[in-house]
């Protein structure tokens, strides 16, 4: 089984042998979700989860 470094914690991360480009996997160490983003060798990126909040319209007036 390919496994890629997470280059958040330096663990070990396994992936899975047909996954593809793009695919999302989780670090066991930190928790981390990492986008796969070559296969050989296996390379890992930190996907930031980007939370784009439009202004949310409070009714309270
Ligand atoms: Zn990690």
């Amino acid at each position: 089984m390919p496994t890629g470094t997470c280059p958040e914690c330096e663990a070990d991360v396994h992936v899975d042998t047909d996954a593809d480009k793009g695919e999302i996997v989780d670090c066991e160490e930190c928790g981390v979700q990492l986008e796969v983003v070559g296969l050989d060798p296996v390379e890992l990126d930190i996907v930031e989860e980007e939370e784009l909040d439009d202004d949310e319209d409070e009714d309270e007036y």
